[in-house]
């Protein structure tokens, strides 16, 4: 039995996704794990402090459908499932740590960009994933 049998990749749909996506499955593939396809879309509240009087419910409707349409492109060309997709909505690091214990998955595969100084001390997904994710996190670093 290999040391890993379910992984989560988290992508963040930008240009630099393949980049994680292609790690994630080349581990999968070569541990005969079952590779989970996640992606959080951020509320559109959020962007505006959640104080506009404004119902805002469509264009999340539209930002759900375009975030899950991209991912399912996505598991066409990496060969994962549609049962093996999840978009939810909320904050990614929070997403992130609860579908890792929902879906029961033993590691988790962010992308990283290494950032140095002030950079860091904002924080990044990453950092947040790993302080707070039970299982192990695997960060892919990004170029
Ligand atoms: P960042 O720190 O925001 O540059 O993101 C680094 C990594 O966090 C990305 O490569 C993804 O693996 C993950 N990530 C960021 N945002 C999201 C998101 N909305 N949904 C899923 N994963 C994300």
């Amino acid at each position: 039995m290999s040391i890993y049998q379910k992984i989560l990749v988290a992508i963040d749909l930008t240009e630099e996704a393949p980049q994680v996506l292609n790690k994630a499955v080349e581990v999968s593939k070569a541990l005969g794990a079952q590779l989970i396809l996640a992606h959080v879309v951020e509320p559109v509240g959020y962007a505006y402090g959640g104080d506009i009087p404004m119902d805002l419910t469509e264009l999340q409707d539209q930002l759900d459908k375009a975030a899950k349409d991209q991912l399912s492109q996505y598991g066409d060309q990496y060969g994962v499932s549609k049962e093996n997709q999840v978009v939810t909505v909320g904050r990614p690091e929070s997403e992130i740590h609860r579908l890792s214990k929902e879906q029961d998955v033993d590691l988790v595969i962010v992308g990283s960009h290494g950032r140095k100084g002030f950079q860091l001390l904002l924080g990044s997904t990453a950092n947040g994933v790993l302080h707070g994710t039970v299982c192990d996190v695997l960060a892919v670093r990004i170029h």
